[in-house]
């Protein structure tokens, strides 16, 4: 059942073609560890807000993260994986994991709703630098 409270804003994508906006978007590594993409590197949409703190199933919420790192990662934030991937010596893109913290919080900003999100992200958005 669809909530009226959460009326479709766009047509729902597949899973797949999801991904490839993503990819499109982020480009083919993962934002993490940076490794590119192949066929031992599977991609997966990672959320930057987890689900259960509250983040939208919206593609300002999805970047592709190896599934390593997805399942790693688990429900930390994005600043401290970010900080762990550096410690364990990985390269992630810093610039693409600001880009879309920035991004999310315009979506909501313009659209409203995801308050929950909303705060997580004014936390993380105090601690990047
Ligand atoms: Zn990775």
């Amino acid at each position: 059942m669809v909530g009226v409270d959460d009326p479709p804003r766009r047509p729902q994508l597949r899973r797949a073609d999801r991904l490839d906006l993503i990819l499109d978007r982020d480009g083919p590594r993962c934002v993490w560890c940076g490794r590119s993409f192949a066929a031992l590197v599977r991609p997966t949409t990672d959320h930057l807000v987890p689900r259960v703190k509250g983040g939208p199933s919206w593609l300002e919420n999805e970047i592709a993260a190896c599934a390593r790192c997805n399942n790693e990662r688990g429900h930390l934030t994005p600043v401290d994986w970010l900080a762990e991937c550096e410690r364990r010596g990985w390269q992630p893109d810093r610039t693409a994991v600001g880009a879309a913290l920035t991004r999310l919080q315009d979506a909501i900003a313009e659209r409203g709703g995801a308050r929950r999100a909303a705060r997580y992200l004014d936390g993380q958005l105090r601690r990047w630098s």
